[in-house]
């Protein structure tokens, strides 16, 4: 391989490498918003539940009086059963006293029951309480992360974009603007490498002639099928291989 393509491959790897940090950087916002938006949804909810603690607080005062009004008809009929003149009137004033203590027993049911349900939605509220705690402890963790994160793949692709300028003022002309155009059509894959005698953009074979010419070619040679340059990869040298490996064995 000529020294214009080992660049080329090399500034076409960077190009990937960039365009993923690059499409995982504008990712990164939404997540934050997701983030935010559960937090808001946590916040609503124990909203909606101390709302309706408050109700059950209010309905509870309203029984209340409601006891209290009952308690002074009983104690009103009491003293009114001192004063009746009569046998029908007295039975009449026991019937009223007899509806009035079966209506503050069911008052009494009804605030008993009333007082397990705030109990129940107080500890509801502790535990939504609790949740919120660690989800405002997650989502501020994770919003730093996630702004590290954004600042460690500004940084890399800096860097590389750096590689990619110096690679690229090594590469001539006449490989280079051609290059660069097909990778903008091709995101970025312009320059593939022929192996087993097929076209690694396309996979479709290559005959063994424009091989041979990509082999000796000073200039780029486009696939036939998908228009994108090809390269044949420089083999490892056969002796370093077995050199490399023999100690092992
Ligand atoms: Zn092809």
């Amino acid at each position: 391989m000529n020294d214009n393509l080992q660049r080329l491959v090399r500034v076409q790897e960077i190009i990937t490498a960039v365009d993923a940090a690059q499409e995982r950087i504008s990712a990164i916002p939404a997540e934050v918003g997701r983030l935010e938006k559960e937090l808001l949804a946590a916040q609503k909810e124990i909203e909606a539940e101390r709302a309706r603690v408050q109700e059950l607080g209010k309905d509870r005062r309203r029984l209340e009086m409601d006891l209290m009004g009952v308690e002074a008809k009983i104690t009103k009929y009491q003293a009114q059963l001192l004063d009746v003149k009569t046998n029908k009137e007295y039975q009449a004033m026991l019937h009223e006293i007899e509806a009035c203590r079966a209506e503050r027993a069911a008052l009494d049911e009804k605030i008993l029951l009333e007082m397990e349900e705030s109990e129940k939605r107080h500890a509801a509220v502790r535990g939504l309480e609790e949740a919120l705690e660690r989800r405002r402890r997650e989502t501020s963790q994770g919003k730093v992360r996630l702004d590290a994160e954004t600042q460690e793949l500004k940084g890399r692709a800096e860097t590389l974009e750096a590689e990619r300028q110096s690679l690229e003022a090594g590469v001539s002309a006449d490989y280079l603007q051609p290059f660069l155009k097909v990778a903008r059509q091709r995101k970025g894959l312009a320059l593939v490498a022929v192996r087993d005698e097929r076209c690694g953009g396309c996979h479709v074979r290559v005959m063994p002639k424009l091989i041979q010419q990509v082999r000796r070619a000073t200039g780029l040679i486009a696939c036939d099928s998908c228009k994108r340059f090809l390269y044949v990869p420089d083999e490892p040298p056969r002796a370093n291989t077995v050199a490399a490996e023999s100690p092992a064995q």
